[in-house]
């Protein structure tokens, strides 16, 4: 049994999780603008447009900042220190807050490429985290 906190999906993210499930990154597409968002929101924060739209991106990214956990968030993160924390800048532009999975954390730099890999961690939910490239 899963014992770390689970996203509790809800009409605004529900597509993500449901992509996630299936292992693909799908992120909101603002039809106004042209560009991509996250976190979702109800209106784009380029343009303040409402016609949105879900799409599948690379999954492919680079570090943009990264802090190493040293003493666990809590019980249930007790097993996996060190791990790193991140901001991953997507290819396709926004920034997403996940962890970078690696036997070596000591090795990991700000600008290194990374990649999207899924943790299927229950039955509903498969988390997007990163490796490196
Ligand atoms: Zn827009």
């Amino acid at each position: 049994m899963y014992q770390k906190p689970l996203p509790q999906p809800d009409a605004g993210t529900r597509p993500f999780w449901e992509a996630a499930r299936a292992h693909r990154l799908c992120i909101p597409k603002c039809r106004a603008c042209g560009q991509f968002h996250f976190y979702p929101r109800a209106l784009c924060p380029h343009c303040r447009s409402a016609d949105l739209d879900w799409v599948d991106v690379s999954g492919r990214g680079r570090v943009h900042t990264f802090t190493i956990a040293r003493r666990p968030a809590g019980p249930a993160f007790k097993e996996d220190v060190p791990y790193i924390v991140a901001l991953i800048d997507l290819e396709e532009g926004p920034r997403m807050m996940s962890n970078i999975v690696t036997g070596d954390v000591e090795g990991v730099r700000i600008g290194d490429p990374v990649k999207v890999r899924f943790e299927d961690v229950s039955a509903e939910i498969s988390l997007p985290k990163f490796i490196p490239a």
